[in-house]
């Protein structure tokens, strides 16, 4: 019983995953492995239960940003998974992740020697992703590092292989960074090159993120690192117009191939009629304009739903759209139900999701918040119980 304890609770769609994964696998062709980057708590969806989601439909590759959260997959992966962390990795981790095959980037030398003197104590190799400097300037080893950091390559075979060599993209999501990606791929592969002459082949070779994966096909190589998309969100509008424009589909007409996974639910608590003129809530921001009906909905800004949504965001009831009316508050909102025939105690209240026709999108939410989607998901608390659902 998922609301026993819980105000709301968040419904994980298998089907849609599979769904996500497959058109996703079918663009990038069969070279290219699947990477789940499950970092943010898995972009809000929980790791604990998206990682055997992903993991039955076919994923072996998770990418992580810090050790706290690899060590999270690798307690809840149920195969023999491969985990790979992208950023923070302290000194003093390098073992436990070496001793556990877990694999992270480096983007500095000092990362490297560490890496080859851990491994050496573990007695097992490094396996590491060398991330390069190709215009991102955040992390990423700069092009006169690389000649140090392919000695240290080649004189170690035992104690530190080259899993992957890799860089992430200034923002392929948007067409008015096309020059500056550009310029970062014939970097990456000019690079590559020069390494291959250094006799460093990696495992892998790995720069798309969702969005370059559409925007620049070139970018596919032999690794896509898919976060916003396999959760069923396109990273932007523009790269979704760009994908209907390239398959020359009607975007009206065809139905989005990406599915959302997750449904994010909560239970009328109670309800009210209120006279007309009154306020309604903390202050005066909400005046009833006629005999009013009004729904306590018992989530709040505790729970991820934004202050800003007050008055102006929305939830579904009876698969109607139901007005925020007052102010968002800690744990709870009152919603508008005048117009929405018969609601009582205790009925569905969808907050993101769908319900009979209608949706709530996580876009629509960040549209009036001015939140990303990115931000809008993990927004949402690891607290709230999870349930996956076919
Ligand atoms: C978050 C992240 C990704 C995934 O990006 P999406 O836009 O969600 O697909 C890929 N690579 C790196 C390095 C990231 O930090």
């Amino acid at each position: 019983m998922p609301m026993m304890f819980s105000s709301s609770y968040i419904e994980l769609s298998q089907s849609a995953l599979r769904s996500n994964v497959r058109f996703l696998r079918k663009h990038i062709g069969k070279k290219a492995e699947f990477c789940s980057v499950v970092k943010g708590n898995a972009y809000g969806h929980g790791i604990k239960h998206f990682v055997p989601m992903a993991e039955q439909c076919g994923v072996r590759q998770f990418a992580v940003f810090s050790a706290i959260e690899a060590l999270s997959v690798l307690e809840h992966r149920t195969a023999d998974s491969r985990i790979v962390i992208m950023g923070a990795l302290a000194n003093d981790e390098l073992e436990w992740a070496i001793e556990n095959e877990i694999a992270f980037y480096v983007f500095d030398l000092e990362r490297l020697r560490g890496a080859q003197a851990a491994a050496k104590r573990v007695g097992k190799p490094a396996l590491v992703h060398l991330e390069l400097e190709t215009g991102l300037h955040r992390t990423g080893l700069e092009i006169p590092q690389l000649e140090d950091a392919a000695a240290v390559l080649r004189a170690n075979p035992a104690l530190v292989q080259a899993d992957g060599v890799c860089t992430h993209l200034a923002g392929a999501e948007s067409v008015s960074n096309y020059l500056r990606i550009r310029n970062q791929i014939q970097s990456f592969q000019e690079q590559c090159v020069w390494l291959e002459r250094q006799g460093i082949r990696p495992r892998t070779r790995h720069i798309a993120c969702s969005a370059a994966a559409f925007a620049f096909p070139d970018t596919i190589m032999d690794m896509v690192r898919f976060g916003i998309a396999h959760y069923g969100y396109w990273p932007t509008k523009e790269t979704q117009m760009q994908y209907y424009l390239e398959q020359d589909i009607e975007p009206n007409h065809r139905p989005d191939p990406l599915k959302r996974v997750i449904t994010w639910k909560s239970r009328v608590m109670t309800i009210k009629e209120v006279k007309p003129g009154e306020f309604v809530g903390y202050g005066t921001s909400y005046q009833t304009s006629r005999k009013q009906i009004l729904a306590a909905v018992p989530v709040g800004y505790f729970h991820g739903f934004a202050r800003n949504l007050s008055n102006l965001g929305h939830v579904l009831i009876h698969g109607s759209r139901a007005q925020v009316a007052g102010l968002v508050n800690m744990n709870m909102m009152m919603v508008d139900v005048t117009d929405v025939a018969g609601v009582k105690k205790g009925d569905e209240v969808v907050i993101i999701g769908k319900q009979n026709k209608r949706q709530i999108s996580v876009s629509s939410f960040s549209d009036l918040t001015r939140f990303l989607n990115y931000e809008v998901l993990v927004r949402i608390p690891s607290e709230i119980p999870r349930i996956v659902v076919e």
